[in-house]
């Protein structure tokens, strides 16, 4: 099955870098959020970020214009409705995803492959709340989706091998590679990720270390690109955290306990970047370490 036509559900960090890759190869993308400042920034987001591609040669002027004519915005869901695959990327909260789906099924077509970008909840059981489990996977995109070559795809225990394919061409179209996780709470990369983070934390927490010591270790020591704590900023730290209550819960190993740290940091309301605070501050000319 040819996918022509991408709804995307979510218009934050994620849901703007699936639109500029999706647009940037040719689809029609239709770019949803409750959210109509979100859907501006996004807009905004994505010509600021193909328009660096342009002077760094990658891109022309005129794929850039079409990529941009490409996207449409709205705040309705039913607008996504003629898609023929859906890519959800809102808030990671079961909940939403799950409100979501159901607010979509009446409007989309028998054809419409359902996927989550979800980084850690079971794709098994948000596709047992639709109508079409065998025609829903996990498609997880990497932070920041434009740079970054991997996509993990996540099979249900329904999904069958049509979908999977599908899915595969879709990555390759898109210039990336997939890889392939089984549905176990936060997949390969964040299994792996989010707990070395969540062990920072505790670094922090327990007084090992300061910001700029842990995050210069990792880097100057193991050769990370960017830091621990870094790139929790970078990711958002309350996704951090409800990762790694999906791997404790999930698993039921206290070896996943989120660090109290980071449960502050959140309840704080400084997730990182995008709230301008976290582990760093981000509201000068230079970030500043907030411990
Ligand atoms: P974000 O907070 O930047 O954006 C979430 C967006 O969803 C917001 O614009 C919000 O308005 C919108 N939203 C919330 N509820 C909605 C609803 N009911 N209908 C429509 N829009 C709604 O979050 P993000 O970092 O883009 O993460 C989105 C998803 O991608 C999450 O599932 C997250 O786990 C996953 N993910 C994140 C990263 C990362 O590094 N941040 C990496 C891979 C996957």
């Amino acid at each position: 099955m040819e996918i022509k036509t991408v709804g995307i559900v979510g218009a934050g960090q994620m849901g703007s870098g699936i639109a500029h890759v999706f647009a940037l190869t040719g689809h029609d993308v239709r770019l949803s959020d409750m959210s109509q400042d979100a859907l501006a920034n996004a807009l905004a987001l994505i010509d600021r970020n193909i328009e660096r591609q342009v002077s760094r040669g990658k891109v022309t002027a005129e794929d850039k214009a079409s990529a941009m004519a490409r996207i449409r915005t709205t705040t309705k869901l039913a607008e996504l409705g003629p898609s023929d695959l859906i890519v959800e990327a809102a808030t990671e909260r079961e909940t939403v995803k799950t409100a979501i789906f159901e607010d979509l099924l009446p409007h989309i077509q028998p054809h419409t492959i359902l996927t989550s970008n979800t980084s850690s909840i079971s794709i098994t059981r948000l596709a047992s709340r639709t109508d079409r489990p065998e025609k829903f996977m996990g498609l997880h995109f990497m932070n920041p989706v434009p740079v970054m070559q991997l996509v993990e795809l996540i099979r249900g225990i329904a999904t069958d091998e049509p979908t999977y394919k599908a899915l595969h061409s879709v990555v390759e179209k898109l210039g990336k590679t997939a890889a392939s996780a089984e549905d176990f709470p936060a997949f390969i990369v964040n299994r792996i990720l989010v707990p070395m983070i969540n062990e920072a934390v505790y670094t922090l927490y327990e007084g090992v270390g300061s910001v700029k010591s842990i995050d210069e270790s990792l880097k100057l020591g193991a050769n990370h690109p960017m830091g621990p704590l870094e790139l929790a900023d970078f990711i958002g730290l309350d996704t951090c955290l409800a990762i790694m209550n999906v791997l404790h819960d999930g698993l039921a190993d206290t070896k996943y306990r989120p660090c109290p740290l980071l449960v502050k940091y959140v309840e704080a309301g400084w997730l990182g970047r995008k709230s301008e605070r976290g582990f760093y501050d981000y509201r000068g000319e230079v970030p500043v370490p907030t411990r």
